[in-house]
């Protein structure tokens, strides 16, 4: 299954990847990280992996994108 995996103690709150994401896959979350953020959360089997939240982040590395590997089962 492809999945988003939120850093969140480098996530800022922001929600850029929130609005961007075409298939309403990232939600902000209740808690708050180290730094006084709401950091966003992941929750979706809709994620196509397309890499939306990724490239509209402004923080380098608060976003990993994981696509469904070949053999695996959706
Ligand atoms: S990879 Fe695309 S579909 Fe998946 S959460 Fe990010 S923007 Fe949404
Ligand atoms: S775009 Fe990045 S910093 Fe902003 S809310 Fe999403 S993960 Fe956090």
């Amino acid at each position: 299954m492809n999945r988003v995996e939120i850093h969140k103690e480098e996530c800022k709150g922001c929600r850029l990847c929130v609005d961007a994401c075409p298939k309403h896959c990232l939600i902000p979350g209740s808690g708050i990280n180290n730094i006084g953020y709401q950091f966003i959360e992941f929750e979706s089997e809709r994620c196509t992996a397309c890499g939306i939240c990724y490239y509209v982040c402004p923080e380098l590395g608060a976003i990993t994108v994981h696509k469904k590997d070949k053999g695996e089962t959706p």
